[in-house]
């Protein structure tokens, strides 16, 4: 689907997090918010996916406005899909049951779920560990958990905040190779936050910099590299590197 944010502003308490940020995201985009710690991109993400009411501007989704001034849809209306970096799974379910969770409290039938479950399981090459509990996976695999369950929610749509920061530099690799192949298959969008230069550039059809609650530039990976429009953005892109 596609994303829309038209002068969106938030604060908590006299801090403006949100500083009347527009953004245009295509379907089919894989849009990287890419910033420093602490600029808003959670915040940002967050009412995307319904989890923050905002208080100026309008959130659209393929056009219908899913939030706005006093206006707010709930999050399990609004069809996207959402990765943390903690990847809050549940420690006393089973992986399939944690697939499932969201379908369930969504009301889906038994055997809905169930299809699904296994669907989304095989997308993320994990059929054989329904059953297993959280804790006796890895990493990596407990990642591609938190993305099956995202997928089964999604309809194509995810929202990624920072899902790979807590990884080892080996399977954070291996981690971007997969989520590219996913997004490439599904065909849906994805919003992926990170405060990574290198994974932005790595992922990237369309990169917005944030910098202190206000999106400074967005392009290409390559126009941003080779035409950054200020020195903040010069800055942050090329620091890293
Ligand atoms: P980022 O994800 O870029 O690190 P966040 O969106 O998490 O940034 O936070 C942006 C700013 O908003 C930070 O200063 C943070 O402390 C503040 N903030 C975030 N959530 C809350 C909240 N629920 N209450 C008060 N302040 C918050
Ligand atoms: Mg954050």
């Amino acid at each position: 689907m596609s994303i829309r944010l038209d002068a969106v502003s938030k604060s908590f308490g006299d801090h403006k997090v949100l500083n009347d940020v527009s953004l245009s995201i295509e379907d089919g985009t894989f849009f990287v918010v890419l910033g420093p710690s602490g600029c808003g991109k959670s915040t940002l993400l967050r009412t995307i996916a319904g989890l923050e009411p905002i208080d100026a501007g309008e959130v659209l989704l393929d056009g219908r406005k899913v939030a706005g001034e006093r206006f707010h849809v709930p999050p399990e209306q609004r069809q996207v899909g959402v990765v943390f970096q903690s990847y809050a799974l549940w420690p006393h379910l089973s992986v399939a049951g944690n697939v499932a969770f969201p379908l369930e409290a969504a009301g889906k039938g038994r055997s809905v779920v169930s299809a699904r479950v296994d669907d989304c399981l095989e997308t993320v090459a994990l059929s054989e560990f329904g059953q297993r509990k959280p804790a006796e996976l890895s990493g990596g695999q407990r990642q591609r958990v938190a993305l099956a369950r995202c997928l089964a929610q999604g309809a194509g749509t995810v929202l990624m905040d920072e899902p790979l920061a807590n990884l080892d530099p080996h399977l954070r690799g291996v981690m971007e190779e997969e989520l590219s192949s996913f997004h490439r298959a599904s065909g849906g969008t994805t919003l992926f936050i990170t405060h990574d230069q290198r994974e932005a550039m790595a992922l990237a059809d369309k990169v917005a910099v944030m910098w202190d609650g206000k999106i400074l530039q967005v392009d290409d990976p390559d126009t941003l590299y080779r035409r950054p429009m200020s020195k903040e953005v010069a800055g942050f892109i090329g620091r890293s590197t």
